[in-house]
C-alpha cells in the first residue's frame, strides 16, 4: 500500500465531506484539491490504474460534447469508463474524480474492473501539460484552437505554445486525433513522432463566404497568411498558407452529406455509414467526428460507435429544451464569439421566415469573462431579418440591447438583468406553443435555470445539475 496515497486520497475524501455536510455544495474540484496537495503524485498514482489507458479531449469549445459523445459510444461498447463528467476539468477535478473511484487505500474500484477501466478527461487547455505529463494518455483529441474571453488565458498563441509544451511528454505512441480544419490544431502534427488521426468536415454545403472573426491568421511555419477554399466557420474550414506548403491535411475520419434539422442531425461517415444524433450545429457534426475518430482509435466496432452517437445526451446548457409553461426553451450557451458565431449560424440555417424569438443574456461575472466587448465579433446582424420578438438580458442586459440595436435587430420587448423578470416579459409577450432560443453566457445560464427550476420547468434538465 501506498502509505502517501491512501492518506492524500483519504483526506480529500474527507474535504469533500465536510463540504457536503456544511451545504457548500458544488465544490467538485476542492477533494482532488486536497488530494493533489498531500501527494502531488495522486493524479498520476491513481490515473495509471486504468488498465485500458487514458484518453484526454482538449480545445477551446467542444470539450464537454465531444466527451459525452465518446462515453455514449464507449457505453454502449461496454467499455467501464471513468469520466471527469462533473465539471472541473483542471487537475484537481481530474483527481477528484478518480478519487470518489478509489477505496481508501487509494486503489480505484470501477465496476467490470479497473484493469479494463478506460480514463476519459476533458482537460482544460492550461491543464494539459499537466494531464499529459501524468496521465501519459494513449490518445489526445484536439476540438480546436479560439480566442477564449478576453481575460482569461490571453493570446491564442498562449494556448498553442501551452500544447506543444504539453506534447513534449505523453509518450510517442500515443495518438493524436486532430481537426483537419482548424490550421492551430493541425500544426500540431510538426515534428510528433507517433500516429495521428485527422477528423474533418466535407461538405461543401455548409461553407460560407461570409468574412468572421479569424483567430489563425499566420502560419507559424513559414509567416504566411492562410486563404480558405471553403469556410465553415471562423477559421474552420479548407486552408492553405500561400507562403508554404502547408495545407488541410485528408482526414481519416469525415462527415460527408451534412443535414441539420432544428434538433438533430444526420451525416455519413465514409467507413461507418449514416450517422445520426439529436444535437444539431455544424460545430457539433464536428464534435462528433472528434468523438468517432477517437473510438476508432480505440477499436469500438461501427454498431457501438452509430448507436452511442445517436444516444447522446445534451451536456448542461447546450442544446437543451425545456417546456415552460407552454412555451418551449432552446437553450444555446455561448462562451466566447467563436462558440456565439456557431449558434449564429445554426440558428439562421434553422429559422424560416421572420418568426425567431430569441433572448440574448450577457453577464460579466469571472466566469463568463469580465470584457464584454467581444459581443462586437459576433455576427448578430445575420439575425436581424429573422428575429420577430427578442429580449436582453444578464448582468449586462443594457450593453447586450445597444449591441443588438447596432446589429439591426427590433427593439426589445425588455431590457431586464433580473431573471425573474426577464421570464416574466418573456411569457408576457408569448402564447403557447411559442418557441424562444435562449442565448446565455455562462453565468446568466446558472441564473436563468435556477429561475426556472424554481418555476418547476426545468425538472426534465440534464443529470449534470
Ligand atoms: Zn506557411
Amino acid at each position: 500500500m501506498d502509505l502517501r496515497l491512501a492518506a492524500a486520497v483519504n483526506a480529500g475524501k474527507a474535504a469533500g465531506m465536510a463540504t457536503r455536510l456544511l451545504g457548500r455544495g458544488g465544490g467538485t474540484a476542492l477533494p482532488g484539491l486536497v488530494a493533489l496537495r498531500a501527494d502531488p503524485g495522486a493524479l498520476r498514482k491513481l490515473g495509471r490504474q486504468l488498465g485500458r489507458g487514458r484518453v484526454l479531449v482538449t480545445g477551446t469549445n467542444g470539450k464537454t460534447t465531444t466527451s459525452r459523445i465518446l462515453a455514449s459510444i464507449l457505453a454502449e461498447a461496454g467499455v467501464p469508463v471513468v469520466h471527469n463528467r462533473e465539471g472541473s476539468n483542471l487537475a484537481r477535478g481530474m483527481a477528484s474524480t478518480l478519487l470518489a473511484a478509489a477505496g481508501p487505500t487509494g486503489r480505484l474500484k470501477v465496476r467490470g474492473g479497473a484493469d479494463h477501466a478506460l480514463g476519459l478527461f476533458e482537460t482544460d487547455e492550461a491543464s494539459l501539460p499537466a494531464a499529459a505529463r501524468d496521465l501519459a494518455p494513449k490518445a489526445i483529441a484536439f476540438t480546436n484552437l479560439f480566442r477564449d474571453q478576453l481575460d482569461r488565458y490571453g493570446e491564442v498563441d498562449t494556448v498553442a505554445a501551452l500544447w506543444r509544451e504539453a506534447l513534449a511528454a505523453p509518450p510517442p505512441a500515443a495518438t493524436l486525433v486532430l481537426n483537419a480544419d482548424d490550421p492551430s490544431v493541425a500544426e500540431l502534427a510538426t515534428g510528433w513522432p507517433g500516429p495521428v488521426h485527422w477528423f474533418g468536415l466535407d461538405d461543401p454545403a455548409f461553407a460560407t463566404t461570409d468574412p468572421g472573426a479569424v483567430d489563425a491568421r499566420w502560419c507559424r511555419a513559414c509567416g504566411g497568411t492562410f486563404a480558405y477554399d471553403r469556410r465553415y466557420f471562423a477559421h474552420i474550414g479548407y486552408w492553405r498558407c500561400t507562403g508554404c506548403e502547408r495545407a488541410r491535411p485528408a482526414p481519416d475520419t469525415a462527415a460527408e452529406s451534412v443535414s441539420l434539422w432544428p434538433e438533430s442531425a444526420r451525416f455519413t461517415v465514409p467507413g461507418l455509414g449514416e450517422l445520426e444524433m439529436p444535437l444539431t450545429g455544424v460545430y457539433n457534426v464536428s464534435n462528433a467526428l472528434a468523438a468517432v475518430a477517437l473510438a476508432r482509435v480505440l477499436g469500438v466496432d461501427a454498431g457501438a460507435i452509430a448507436r452511442g452517437v445517436a444516444g447522446v445526451k445534451a451536456a448542461f446548457g447546450r442544446q437543451e429544451s425545456v417546456e415552460f409553461e407552454g412555451r418551449r426553451l432552446r437553450i444555446f450557451l455561448c462562451k466566447n464569439p467563436a462558440g456565439a458565431n456557431q449558434v449564429i449560424r445554426l440558428l439562421q440555417a434553422t429559422t424560416a421566415g421572420t418568426s425567431l424569438n430569441a433572448a440574448t443574456l450577457l453577464s460579466d461575472r469571472f466566469a463568463d469573462g469580465q470584457d464584454v466587448s467581444w459581443t462586437w465579433d459576433v455576427d448578430y446582424e445575420l439575425l436581424a431579418p429573422l428575429v420577430a420578438k427578442c429580449w436582453a438580458g444578464g448582468t449586462r442586459a443594457e450593453d447586450m440591447a445597444l449591441r443588438l440595436k447596432y446589429a439591426g435587430w427590433p427593439a426589445p420587448t425588455a431590457v431586464e438583468p433580473d431573471p425573474v423578470r426577464l421570464l416574466d416579459a418573456v411569457l408576457a409577450a408569448t402564447t403557447p406553443g411559442d418557441e424562444v432560443a435562449i442565448v446565455p453566457t455562462y453565468t446568466a445560464m446558472i441564473d436563468l435555470r435556477a429561475e426556472l427550476t424554481r418555476r418547476g420547468a426545468a425538472t426534465r434538465f440534464g443529470e449534470d445539475e
